[in-house]
Parts: C-alpha cells; structure tokens; sequence
C-alpha cells in the first residue's frame, strides 16, 4: 500500500460536541474518482461517440449509481452477463475485472469487447495466475459475491480460496502450508485485511506476501484522509454508493478512528437534517467511484445548514493517470 505522507493534518482541534466551537467541514483530500474509475468512465463515453447508441456495459461499469443513470440516459445498456447482448454488437466490460470464462463466452458470440478493467486489478489477476502456475494455494482475501472477486478468482478456480475477513480463517485448508500466498481484493480496508493476514499467519508461518501491495493506492489513500480527519469530527459523511466497497469501507474506517457518527449518502437529498443537531465538525469525504459534482451538492447543503467553513485535509497527492484501453487510445482529446 503506498504510503501517504501527511501533507497538511494541521487541524485546529476542538472538542468535539463543543456547543460554543465554530461550525465547520473538514474535506479530505484525496478523495472521489481515482485513475482506474476515471478511465473506465471515459472509455465508456468515447465508446458512445465513436460507436454511436447504444452501446452495452456488464455490469456497472463502476459502482455509482449517478454515473450509471447519466450513462444510461447517453444510450448505454447494462447488462448482467453477455449472453444478454445481441451477436456482433459492442461491449464494454467494468473496471472490476472479468473472469477468462467471460472473455470466452463474448468470444463465442462474435462480440466486440473493450476491456476497461482498470490496470490494478489486471495485476492482481496476473499474480493469480502466476501462483496457480507455480501450484500455490492461494488465499484471496475479500467479500464474497463482489464482481472484483468472482473476476480475479475465475483466472485460477482449482487454487483460489476465498477468505471473507479474519472469521473466515478458520475454514481454511491447504495442500501444502509451505506453498500458501495471499492475495486480496482492491478495495479493501486496509487495517482488516492485516487483521486477516494475521490471522492466516498463526495458522500458515510460511505465507507468502503479494509481490507487491494488492489494496490500491486509491483505497488506502482515501483511509489514510478518513483517518487523519475522524478524530476532530462529530460526523462523517461519506459520499459513495451501497454497493461501492471502497466508500463503505471509508464509513468503518471513520468510525473506527474516532468519528461519533458515519453515514453513506448517494446524493445530498439523503442528508438527513437530524444528523446536524449539535453538531459543529463534519468531515466529507467520496469514494473512488464518485464524481466531484455530488460532492459539491453535500457541501452546498451543508452551507446552507451553517457549514460554510470549509478546512481542506490533505495526506496525499494523486497523479496517476491511465491510458484508454487500445481500441480508443486515439479517441482521447
Ligand atoms: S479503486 Fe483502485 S483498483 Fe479500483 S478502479 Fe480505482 S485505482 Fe483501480
């Protein structure tokens, strides 16, 4: 996991609750759209412009749920697996990842694809592969049922186990407890994962780290501006979707490093008013997959509520950007 270096977490502390503190939002910094969610965005509406409506998606093409319903009003049609998409036509595949068993049944029926799975998850099917070559077991840590999952898994089913968080380790069985690696999900919270990790090394001494950190650097990055910020807060408010791990993730993450309350809002309309009765510090902060627009609606309403201080909270700069898959790399502007 890369590091962030605390840049400015010069916060003026106040106590929180305090009734004569001044009201404010802390805003954290990094958050919302990382390289991998902005690319497969935009791959999707330069697909649109170079193909013309409509154009089909598997799966959400990231979790948000205004990303989806703007691409849908554009022409895009999302579907659940490929046999849904009429023989010949285009489509797009998430930045989650697919499975080899999805690229052969889009094969099977003469589908073009575009592959917008973001470049850090394809590393992580990569290593999947690699140890399943090398006749590892491998522990994949991370929630069952998630797209990433049955993606990364779906490379090497005979060798993968899926462990779902520290309970989980006790079900685990092994072939060979001297050829054991771990490897995990992107989205992760950073903190329970090595709970987890722990845990499988009680039972496996000789377990075997990823080459390289598999959590992304968008996920802890996001964490680490949660964590800086939650202690001075009376509320957090995370803007994401339900089904986005990494925003859920930022509502435990606050809660656990001292916010009083969390909540997971898509739009600021579900701001509910009785959550700023006496409150003066409100942390805001978005998931990966979430555009700054909804963003600025939270902050606008909060406003409005007294909240017009805002104190930025930076623990990292973000610069990664990532190419257009292939097939549109001469599309981008
Ligand atoms: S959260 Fe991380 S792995 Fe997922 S799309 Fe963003 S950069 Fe890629």
């Amino acid at each position: 996991m890369s590091s962030a270096i605390p840049l400015n977490v010069g916060i003026v502390r106040s106590a929180a609750g305090d009734a004569d503190a001044p009201k404010r939002v802390l805003l954290a910094e990094p958050r919302g759209y990382c390289a991998g969610v902005d690319r497969a965005v935009e791959t999707v509406e330069k697909a649109l412009e170079k193909h013309g409506a409509p154009i089909y998606v598997r799966k959400e093409i990231v979790h948000n749920r205004h990303v989806v319903e703007t691409l849908r009003e554009r022409g895009v049609i999302f579907v659940d697996e490929t046999d849904e998409v009429p023989e010949g036509a285009l489509v797009v595949f998430s930045a989650h990842g697919v499975s080899p068993a999805v690229h052969e049944s889009a094969a099977q029926r003469n589908l073009h694809t575009i592959d917008a799975t973001c470049p850090l998850v394809t590393k992580v099917h990569q290593e999947a592969k690699r140890f399943a070559r090398d006749d590892f077991d491998i522990l994949l840590i991370g929630h069952e049922g998630h797209e990433e999952v049955e993606g990364t898994a779906g490379e090497a089913p005979e060798h993968v186990q899926l462990v779902d968080g520290p309970d989980a380790v006790d079900q685990v069985r092994v072939r060979d407890e001297n050829k054991v690696i771990w490897l995990s999900q992107t989205t992760l919270s950073v903190d329970e994962t090595m709970e987890t990790v722990d845990r499988l090394r009680q039972r496996f001494p000789n377990l075997q780290d990823p080459p390289s950190d598999d959590i992304c650097y968008a996920t802890s990055n996001r964490q680490t501006a949660v964590k800086a910020m939650a202690p001075e807060c009376d509320l957090v408010i995370v803007v994401g979707s339900r089904n986005s791990s990494n925003s859920v993730r930022l509502v435990e993450v606050a809660l656990s490093a001292g916010a009083r309350a969390a909540h997971l809002v898509d739009f600021a309309r579900e701001v509910d008013p009785a959550w700023l009765e006496g409150v003066r510090t409100i942390g805001v902060t978005s998931g990966a997959s979430v555009p700054e627009i909804l963003v600025e609606g939270v902050l606008e309403l909060l406003a409005a509520n007294g909240f017009g201080e805002v104190v930025p909270v930076t623990t990292a700069n973000e610069t990664l950007v990532f190419s257009l898959p292939r097939e549109l790399r001469a599309a981008r502007a």
